[in-house]
């Protein structure tokens, strides 16, 4: 469309065909969503496989809409880091992520570490290491008790991300690699970075059977991830069979509908309560 020059904008507005009206209308009522407080959060437990105990909690964003009801961030969180949206709503997760892990510390619950989603846009943002160290500071919270699943995208900017994932670790926040194994061919990056965990995609786990290709490579991404000092999360863990691949492999953390969905935060104090996780 570029070549066509001036004519650019006729050529865009004689073409706004249901799909973009339809992201515009999108775009419209997340801003809208951000500012009315329909985004929440739900929870999953990450498990020792080892001793059975909870040893993380990954916060998930829902939009919690008042027409179309519980919308899955799949739906919208690619809009929002098309659109630059998702800075603000990284914000608002980042926040409501540390006052909740404040509100379980309260009661008692004081060692694992909530673990937030940030897309590689937020990177971008100028302010994310002085919002972040002010979110620490306001809730009471050392930087342990925060963990960034980041995905391997951030390569696309490896010199900018060295730099923001290093002054993370100076607020000693923990790093995990979301979706390790899909995004990236190289793994050279992996040494150069201060990361603490690698999270092995459901994708890989989905298809573990014994001595399968599928098993081997599991297999293969456990074994360098503990080689090169990494703890290893296997997510989306949904069978008793899968556990026991990942047990036998020396995989120490998992998580997955095998042990709970995600869950809106009351129903979590429940779960902690129950001692469920043991
Ligand atoms: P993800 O970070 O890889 O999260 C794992 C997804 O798999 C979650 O979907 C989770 O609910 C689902 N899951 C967990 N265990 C199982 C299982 O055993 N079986 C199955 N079938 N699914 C399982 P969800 O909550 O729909 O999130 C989808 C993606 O949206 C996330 O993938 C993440 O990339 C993104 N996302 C979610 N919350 C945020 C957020 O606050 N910020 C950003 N930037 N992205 C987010
Ligand atoms: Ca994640
Ligand atoms: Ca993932
Ligand atoms: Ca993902």
């Amino acid at each position: 469309a570029k070549e066509r020059g001036k004519n650019n904008f006729q050529f865009y507005s004689s073409n706004l065909n249901g799909i973009s009206i339809r992201k515009m209308e999108m775009e419209t009522g997340l801003r809208k969503a951000l500012e009315q407080n329909q985004l929440v959060l739900h929870y999953q437990p990450q498990m020792s496989l080892i001793t059975g105990e909870l040893v993380g909690i990954e916060a998930l964003i829902r939009w919690q809409h008042p027409k179309h009801g519980l919308i899955a961030p799949l739906e919208f969180i690619p809009l929002a880091e098309e659109t630059g949206l998702i800075v603000p709503i990284g914000k608002w997760v980042l926040r409501e992520a540390c006052r909740q892990r404040k509100a379980w510390g309260t009661l008692g619950y004081h060692d694992f570490p909530i673990a937030v989603n940030v897309s590689v846009r937020q990177f971008e943002d100028d302010h994310l290491i002085d919002y972040i160290s002010a979110l620490l500071d306001e809730f009471d919270l050392k930087g342990i008790h925060l963990e960034l699943e980041i995905t391997e995208s951030i390569m696309q900017n490896l010199e900018n991300s060295t730099i923001i994932l290093n002054k993370l670790k100076e607020l000693d926040v923990l790093l995990s690699i979301d979706d390790f194994g899909t995004g990236y061919s190289s793994l050279s990056y992996l040494k150069h970075l201060p990361i603490d965990k690698i999270k092995i995609d459901k994708s890989f786990v989905d298809d573990i059977i014994y001595h399968s290709n599928q098993g081997k490579m599991v297999k293969t991404i456990i074994d360098m991830g503990l080689n090169l000092n990494f703890s290893v999360i296997a997510e989306g863990i949904e069978t008793n069979e899968q556990l026991h691949f990942l047990k036998e492999n020396e995989c120490k953390i998992g998580q997955g509908y095998f042990f709970s969905k995600p869950i809106p935060a009351d129903e979590m104090v429940e779960y902690l309560l129950s001692g469920n996780e043991k």
